[in-house]
This record gives structure tokens, sequence and C-alpha cells, in this order.
């Protein structure tokens, strides 16, 4: 169950003041949708991104395993998910290989 009310057409979101960006989120997601970029203002040094939000497969498995209630994910009777790709799965290993940073960033 989503803490915060979907914003409107939007698969996964994240609560910016509570993210710790530690990463599990990114390391979770099978789609590559998540990537953390530079935050240089930030005393974490870097932030997440929803960088793919229209290769969310709604799997939750990001929302489930952030230890700080940071990110949601919409319920399926709110938004029309995508369904896995190989380029999904492509871009979430080479995120993985990019030290779990948005690739370019
Ligand atoms: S798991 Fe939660 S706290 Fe960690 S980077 Fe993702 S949103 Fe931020
Ligand atoms: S719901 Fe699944 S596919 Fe969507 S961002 Fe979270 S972990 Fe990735």
């Amino acid at each position: 169950m989503s803490l915060m009310t979907a914003p409107s057409n939007t698969p996964v979101w994240v609560n910016v003041s509570r993210c710790k960006a530690c990463d599990i989120c990114v390391s979770m997601c099978p789609a590559g949708v998540l990537g953390m970029v530079p935050a240089p203002n930030s005393t974490l040094g870097s932030m997440i991104e929803v960088v793919e939000p229209s290769a969310c497969i709604g799997c939750k498995d990001c929302e489930l395993h952030c230890p700080d209630f940071a990110i949601y994910v919409a319920d399926r009777s709110e938004y029309k998910f995508a369904k896995l790709s190989d380029s999904a799965k492509e871009r979430a290993e080479a995120v993985k290989n990019n030290k779990f940073r948005k690739i370019g960033a």
C-alpha cells in the first residue's frame, strides 16, 4: 500500500526529504527505472532519480525494500505499468555496473 497519494499518471515517485541515498531501491529494480545522480548541494552527495518511469513494471520491490519509506509505487488500479523488456533488463544491469548511478551521470 502506498503511503502518499499518487501524483497523476506517475508510476513511481520519491519523497526526497526522506531519502538517504542508500542505493537499495536502485539495486532492487529489475527494469533500470531508478538511478543515483550527483547532488553537490546535498550532504549525501547524491540523490535518487526516477530516470525511466515509462519502464516501471509496478513490482514494488523498491517500495518494499526502502528502509526509509521514501519511495512509492502507484496501485495497479491507478496506473498501467509496462511489461519487463529486454532493453529494461539491460539498462538495469548497466546501472548496477555503473555503481547504481544513472547512465551518463
Ligand atoms: S531505498 Fe529509499 S532511502 Fe535508499 S535510495 Fe532508495 S528511496 Fe532513497
Ligand atoms: S516498482 Fe519495480 S520496476 Fe518500478 S521502480 Fe520500483 S523496483 Fe523498479
